[in-house]
């Protein structure tokens, strides 16, 4: 096969992305909820050696990447990281992998179960990485108002809070949204309610389509809160009043 033959961007979106020197791509592997078991290490390790160079680089997002796969042994190592219960990363215009700290599944400062809310955004709403959007989209949750994995800087970022407007200071979910990093940086901003599990999958349900509807290609939701204005955005995904 030419190179010039190639379709980069399926490639992209299983998760083998062209890396700068020629011919070669880098592997990006992840698993739900960033959590590697020993199998998956070792198949990796496996595939590092086998089809690469021998090493494997941690990402800012979780996932784990080998770089130097020859287009070549592309379908190999697919169907390896298949048998390993591995899954791909992606690139592109696409949601990402949506990442999560521990919470309280053993983070002495986790207020809520992260885990189960990625699980819940995945099966309930469908909405997992590798979804094609008009550009990139990122969603995070935190397990407590530390936001290890930076909510505010993520289209969609989730933390749990004690909401100490009520007589019971319960636990529940603070939501910022239209924070993204890249050459168009924004922080955030925070919705003025402290909301449920349930809540929080309506608020992303609505924002990933109201984006997928109406964003332009290459236009980060940040971009496109700012050009229809936020009270108009939070008026079409159900927030009238609540930014
Ligand atoms: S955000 Fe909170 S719960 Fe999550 S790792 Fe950081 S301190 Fe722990």
């Amino acid at each position: 096969m030419l190179l010039e033959n190639i379709d980069y961007d399926n490639l992209k979106k299983r998760g083998f992305l062209r890396q700068k020197q020629e011919g070669f791509f880098i592997l990006r592997a992840r698993r739900r909820h960033g959590v590697f078991e020993g199998k998956h290490l070792e198949s990796l390790i496996e595939i590092s050696n086998k089809y690469a160079k021998g090493f494997i680089h941690a990402t800012t997002r979780q996932g784990l990447e080998i770089p130097y796969i020859k287009y070549e042994d592309i379908p190999a190592v697919e169907i390896q990281i298949r048998q390993a219960g591995l899954e791909t990363g992606t690139s592109g215009p696409r949601l990402r992998t949506t990442t999560c700290c521990p919470g309280n599944n053993w983070c002495k400062s986790g207020l809520i179960n992260t885990f189960f809310l990625y699980d819940r955004i995945e099966q309930e709403l469908n909405i997992k990485c590798a979804l094609d959007l008009p550009h990139k989209f990122k969603i995070v949750i935190s397990g407590c108002p530390n936001t290890c994995t930076r909510a505010q800087q993520s289209e969609i970022g989730v933390h749990g809070t004690i909401d100490f407007s009520t007589a019971d200071k319960h636990i529940g979910y603070a939501v910022y949204l239209g924070g993204c990093g890249g050459k168009t940086p924004r922080m955030g901003f925070k919705l003025g309610k402290v909301f449920s599990e349930d809540e929080v999958l309506i608020i992303i349900k609505n924002v990933v389509d109201f984006f997928k509807h109406n964003a332009k290609p290459k236009q980060r939701l940040a971009l496109l809160i700012e050009e229809i204005g936020r009270e108009k955005f939070l008026k079409e995904v159900g927030l009238n009043g609540i930014g």
